[in-house]
């Protein structure tokens, strides 16, 4: 089976769904891929490069995905490129299936067969095709990283003779895969780290990374976590017990790294405008979750705004692509686990629709959205 690999045409997105490494995987395990050239460009990966590695290069989107039984893509396809599909080829993409109904609704249309790698589920078979937490755990480095770079300040205590300076003090809000790679990151750098969440599971995480943990631990959180691991949206009175601490916490803090998601619903909302205006100014708030509506009041996607008491609140949209040679390294390899499941016990181009992880991607098939989660 062909595989086609095109450039993401959507702005701002630097990643891409196949590094030469993976090819050559994908390549010994059978298939044929063809790569857009200039399609690696942005995440530094070279044609020649690709080429090397075994992969065929087509001149334009469309000469690639003319050939393709399968698509792997960063982001949804473009309208114009779902068209450019045979019947019933299989796409596998970060479709965003809860926010982009249009795409899926094309893939339908045009009787592909496409696969949600945010539906993946967190089995431990499906760990190594896990791209929310692959591509999470780079978020939640840079985002110390560009929280950093915009404070004026330095993170670690340094002892000089010309006297010392007091280390960052960063809070994280939201203890999932890119929270616990933001402590760790600002432990790195040698901050000082406190964390909060709704999972109580996240406690002693936050503890064994050396951060402390923040939060109101009444009986509702005590309950708080769904099977999946994922969290609950709490009470409005909880919300408020914790909006209070939180009041009191954030004044002191010179950096807030924001990460909470509740999956298919809006970013709960956990820093208010009131409590921004009551840092002092140099203050970083980097909010990851500006593109699902935002952690903190104020944040814009694709802004760093600067509050009138001279905070900086960075919104930037996609995080993982802004270190994209990584993002797109682990990504492709999420990929390239993905595609195993796509052949039979002969190794031959056969998908087993019963497969567990298969069912639980699938969006479209046989010109329908099949997804329990997304019908009617
Ligand atoms: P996520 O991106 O859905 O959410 C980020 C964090 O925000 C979560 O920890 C969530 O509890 C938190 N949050 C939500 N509402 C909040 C609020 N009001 N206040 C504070 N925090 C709030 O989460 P994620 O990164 O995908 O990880 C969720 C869990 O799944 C983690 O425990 C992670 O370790 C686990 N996980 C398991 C597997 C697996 O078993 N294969 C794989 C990946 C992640």
């Amino acid at each position: 089976a062909v595989i086609a690999v095109i450039k993401e045409r959507r702005a701002g997105e630097t990643r891409v769904a196949a590094v030469p490494e993976t090819v050559k995987k994908l390549a010994a395990a059978g298939f044929s891929v063809v790569v857009e050239a200039g399609a690696g460009l942005s995440a530094s990966f070279q044609d020649a490069d690709y080429e090397a590695a075994g992969a065929a290069l087509a001149k334009t989107a469309k000469d690639a995905l003319g050939k393709a039984d399968i698509l792997f893509k960063v982001r949804a396809p473009e309208a114009d490129e779902v068209k450019a599909l045979k019947k019933g080829a299989l796409v596998v993409a970060l479709l965003n299936p809860y926010q982009d109904r249009t795409t899926l609704d094309a893939l339908a249309a045009q009787g592909a067969t496409a696969f949600a790698m945010e539906f993946v589920p967190r089995i431990t078979r499906a760990q190594v095709m896990d791209a929310l937490s692959s591509q999470a755990n780079l978020a939640g480095y840079r985002a110390v990283i560009e929280a950093a770079w915009a404070y004026g300040r330095a993170l670690p205590m340094m002892m000089t003779p010309a006297g010392t300076i007091a280390p960052a003090k960063v809070f994280v809000m939201g203890v999932g895969v890119a929270g616990l790679q933001a402590i760790a990151t600002a432990k790195r750098l040698g901050a000082v780290v406190t964390a909060t969440d709704v999972r109580p599971a996240t406690k002693e995480q936050v503890e064994s990374l050396g951060g402390k943990f923040v939060a109101v631990e009444d009986e509702e959180f005590k309950a708080a976590e769904t099977a999946g691991g994922y969290a609950k949206e709490m009470s409005a009175e909880y919300q408020a017990k914790q909006a209070a601490l939180i009041t009191e916490h954030i004044k002191k803090q010179d950096i807030v790294v924001t990460t909470a998601l509740i999956p298919g619903r809006p970013a709960p909302k956990l820093v208010s405008a009131a409590q921004v205006a009551s840092m002092r100014p140099g203050s970083v708030i980097v909010d990851l979750a500006v593109e699902q509506g935002g952690n903190v009041e104020g944040s814009k996607p694709g802004e760093a705004v600067v509050t009138a008491n001279g905070v900086t609140i960075v919104g930037h949209a996609n995080l993982p692509g802004r270190i994209a040679a990584d993002s797109s390294a682990l990504y492709a390899r999420n990929l390239t686990a993905f595609a195993e499941l796509l052949k039979d016990k002969e190794g031959q181009f056969a998908p087993d629709f019963e497969d567990e992880i298969l069912k639980a991607a699938l969006v479209t098939k046989d010109g329908a959205v099949v997804h329990p989660s997304l019908k009617g």
